[in-house]
């Protein structure tokens, strides 16, 4: 039985920005992990800390594995919301039989996202990471018709993998490197389209097999769902162009490691940019590094880390839980098959 208290509690896993911190604290007690950032709560951590403070709220981030015997760590736990847009880390399910409401961010990072897809497209095509290594390993002696050349982005076909709210934040950029668009997801998107249009982005609609064969480069923006998993494997990479590009900032899991350590190996693709791996975070010694940074670069998941952005997603995970605590819908609630969450 819920226990009644003054405040209601709410545990956060890890140090988040003030913006979210001053949302929680004008409305609950706050326990923050004494964790560093760096240096994520284990699964046992969260629960214990959940059942000593029998927590009303969780707030959670991407590393959480929040399943069933965390959900039922506190009697009391009414909401879960994470610092993210994807929620493939929580047991969505679960919390819904257990009539626990879960919120996300979704939205506010989108182009901040964008942003990075394009930073690390352009980066992996012009070669910027080994450029900066051989100025830094003192390489640079002069200036040479063949030196660090690689692929133009201008003018190419870019394909997208989910023409979601990243996806087509992606999408718009293109506009400015003058790229043609084409663009996969479970339906087309006729509104989306008719947005890009009005950006001068004449985006089509392809199965995944003739975008893979028709696009220079290709950006993974889906989530990871049960049909995403594995989505990118042998057999796609197989379609690209040798000269392509493949830019995954969704989630690791949709792309199959092995395949992709192939692909780069027999050259079925040109270069890849990863922000996201599986696993995760990558080791240093993983085989994939073979082929960096010439053929490869990798970010930690730093999809939505600007500053502001992080201040808005953390104001807004906040919201679903003060709101969620006070009996009302969340602002942005994850739907679940099974409950109607908003
Ligand atoms: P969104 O607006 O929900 O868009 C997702 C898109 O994926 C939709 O267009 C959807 O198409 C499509 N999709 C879903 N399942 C599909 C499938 N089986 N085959 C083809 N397309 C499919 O989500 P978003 O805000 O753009 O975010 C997308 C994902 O990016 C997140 O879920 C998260 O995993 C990842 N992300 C990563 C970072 C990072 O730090 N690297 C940051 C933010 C987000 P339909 O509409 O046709 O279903």
């Amino acid at each position: 039985m819920p226990m009644h208290r003054d405040a209601d509690v709410v545990y956060v896993t890890r140090e988040i920005p003030d913006a979210g911190i001053e949302v929680l604290e004008s409305n609950c007690e706050v326990h923050v992990s004494d964790h560093a950032s760096q240096d994520p709560p284990s699964k046992d951590e969260i629960i214990t800390r959940l059942r000593k403070l029998k927590a009303d709220g969780l707030f959670c981030m991407l590393p959480d594995e929040i399943d069933a015997d965390v959900l039922d760590a506190s009697a009391n736990l009414r909401v879960v919301s994470t610092l993210s847009v994807g929620y493939d880390h929580i047991d969505i399910d679960a919390a819904a039989e257990r009539g626990i409401a879960v919120g996300h961010t979704p939205g506010v990072l989108s182009e901040t996202c964008a942003d990075l897809v394009w930073t690390l497209l352009s980066a992996t095509a012009r070669r910027i990471v080994e450029g900066h290594q051989f100025v830094e390993d003192g390489e640079w002696k002069t200036w040479a018709p063949k030196m660090l050349t690689g692929e133009d982005i201008h003018g190419t076909t870019l394909g997208i993998i989910g023409l979601g709210k990243i996806g087509t934040a992606v999408a718009k950029r293109g506009a400015g490197f003058d790229v043609n668009v084409c663009y996969t997801s479970r339906s087309s998107k006729p509104e989306r389209e008719a947005e890009l249009a009005e950006c001068g982005i004449d985006a089509t609609y392809l199965p995944l097999g003739d975008l893979l064969k028709r696009s220079d480069h290709v950006s993974v923006n889906v989530p990871l769902t049960d049909r995403t998993t594995g989505m990118i494997g042998r057999e796609e990479f197989q379609k690209m162009k040798d000269d392509a590009i493949f830019v995954n900032t969704a989630r690791g899991e949709v792309v199959e490691t092995d395949a992709l350590y192939e692909a780069l190996d027999k050259e079925w693709i040109s270069r890849a940019c990863l922000d996201v791996t599986a696993p995760e975070p990558l080791p240093p010694d993983h085989p994939l590094l073979e082929f960096a940074p010439g053929r490869l670069v990798v970010t930690p998941h730093i999809g939505s880390a600007s500053i502001p952005t992080r201040n808005q997603m953390a104001k807004m995970a906040a919201e679903n839980i003060t709101a969620a605590l006070r009996g009302e819908p969340l602002p942005n609630g994850v739907r679940t098959s099974s409950t109607s969450i908003s």
